[in-house]
């Protein structure tokens, strides 16, 4: 039977890149030698490191302002390494509250300095994005998650304020176009829309940087990892090899461009289908909607066991909702094929005219 892959992360990621980074385990670039044993110092991984850089920055349309770094541990490890570095005890750093992730993140911050939360949208499930709230225009920087991959929300218009723009994007990283340089410090583990889990992509404009008096441990400290290059100590080399040959990927299918046109099609059909069948309700506020992972529910919570029997049995991997949330969430992230989404919506057809 075929599978359809809606893992919400670690998640799906190209056929193509499975198959080199498999070969490249056994016998890395016809060397002789596993990926996995040879020296992070020597050539052949320098060149995938800086790779995998010069493809972000080319992905990002990023100058020499900024730096990619690839650091270890998930977007988690930067919930405290950004208020560690950008954050001074007495001043106050602004967040945005819009889901499971935004809402550790603040926690996190508050270890180090002052937090206020300026936007919260707790009030309804999280079932929105908030807009126009002001931003205080001393605040160190303003964070925010652009895709709540819990709660099935997306920022489609980034704030906007003068205040510098701190972006967990973990799970929309590279998934259509964006403008960055809105933001000066992105960051996002590699396991949902870039690579294998164990890497960080963080993204930094170096002007944000050395402004604090904290005392900060070196393999937390921003600075000395890009005058290390990413290579202060090893790095999951495995990790970033996968993220490299993703990003190739990214730029060989048509770039940003086409990964937005494809998740656009992709989670319109997904959403279209939703809103026709009575059978099922997606709450969250249509015009924040995201493109990476649709949440929703059906509205005879006796439906819901059945629903999920038959994606199992049909081969619908992923789809149950996150487990303070429940119902059903669909994850499309750049790798899921059309056909995919296609074979889930006929499913939801096919339920519903038994169910009706
Ligand atoms: C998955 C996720 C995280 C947590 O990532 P880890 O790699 O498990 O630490 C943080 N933020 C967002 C938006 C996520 O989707």
């Amino acid at each position: 039977m075929k599978l359809h892959n809606f893992n919400s992360g670690p998640s799906i990621l190209p056929q193509a890149v499975l198959t080199q980074a498999a070969e490249a385990i056994i016998n890395y670039n016809q060397t002789g030698l596993s990926l996995l044993e040879i020296g992070h110092r020597t050539n052949w991984f320098q060149e995938i490191l800086q790779d995998a850089k010069d493809s972000v920055k080319q992905l990002m349309e990023l100058d020499d302002a900024y730096e990619v770094l690839f650091l270890h541990g998930g977007a988690t490890t930067q919930f405290m390494q950004v208020p560690m570095n950008l954050l001074d005890t007495k001043a106050t750093a602004a967040y945005c509250d819009n889901g499971v992730w935004g809402n550790k993140a603040f926690k996190e911050a508050k270890l180090f300095g002052n937090v206020q939360v300026v936007a919260d949208s707790s009030d309804r499930q999280y079932r929105y994005i908030n807009k126009g709230f002001p931003i205080p225009e001393d605040a160190t920087y303003l964070h925010f998650t652009s895709n709540n991959t819990v709660e099935g929300t997306q920022w489609h218009t980034y704030p906007d304020t003068h205040v510098p723009l701190v972006a967990d994007m973990s799970s929309d990283i590279f998934s259509r176009p964006t403008d960055f340089k809105k933001c000066a410090l992105i960051y996002a583990g590699a396991q949902k829309n870039m690579g294998a889990a164990g890497v960080n992509l963080v993204v930094i404009k170096k002007e944000i940087l050395g402004k604090i008096n904290r005392p900060i441990p070196t393999i937390m400290n921003y600075q000395k990892h890009i005058e290390a290059g990413s290579l202060m100590n090893t790095p999951p080399v495995f990790a970033v090899y996968v993220s490299m040959l993703t990003l190739r990927w990214i730029i060989e299918q048509g770039g940003l461009a086409e990964m937005g046109r494809r998740n656009k099609t992709k989670s319109e059909l997904l959403y279209n289908t939703i809103d026709a069948l009575p059978l099922f309700d997606a709450p969250v506020a249509k015009e924040d909607r995201s493109q990476m992972n649709a949440v929703f529910f059906l509205n005879d919570p006796a439906l819901e066991e059945p629903f999920l029997a038959l994606c199992k049995q049909e081969g619908m991997i992923g789809v149950k909702g996150y487990r303070t949330v429940g119902g059903v969430r669909v994850s499309m992230y750049n790798a899921l094929p059309m056909e995919s989404v296609q074979a889930f919506c006929d499913l939801m057809h096919a339920f519903a005219q038994k169910h009706a």
